[in-house]
């Protein structure tokens, strides 16, 4: 049988997706924010289209924020990120 593709959000325009296609970040158990281009690091994840305006737009609604429990994105990861987009 065919695994089911793993569907995620984008955290800047909520547009739902295949899991491979987002670019993800993780807060992780000890309260580390990267960025987890592998998409293997545990902990928290939110996910990013490969497009500058979501990281942009999800900086500036606090999405990160509350996903994160209070804690901003870096900048260093938002601008590592912003490089992975097309
Ligand atoms: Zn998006």
């Amino acid at each position: 049988m065919r695994k089911k593709p793993v569907i995620r959000t984008c955290c800047g325009c909520r547009k739902k997706g295949e899991k491979a296609g987002f670019i993800r970040v993780v807060l992780t158990p000890d309260e580390r924010i990267v960025a987890d281009l592998s998409q293997k690091i545990s902990g928290r994840g939110i996910y990013f289209c490969r497009n500058r305006s979501c990281i942009e737009k999800a900086l500036k609604s606090r999405a990160v924020r509350r996903s994160f429990r209070g804690i901003d994105l870096p900048e260093e990861i938002a601008d590592l990120i912003m490089k992975e987009c097309l």
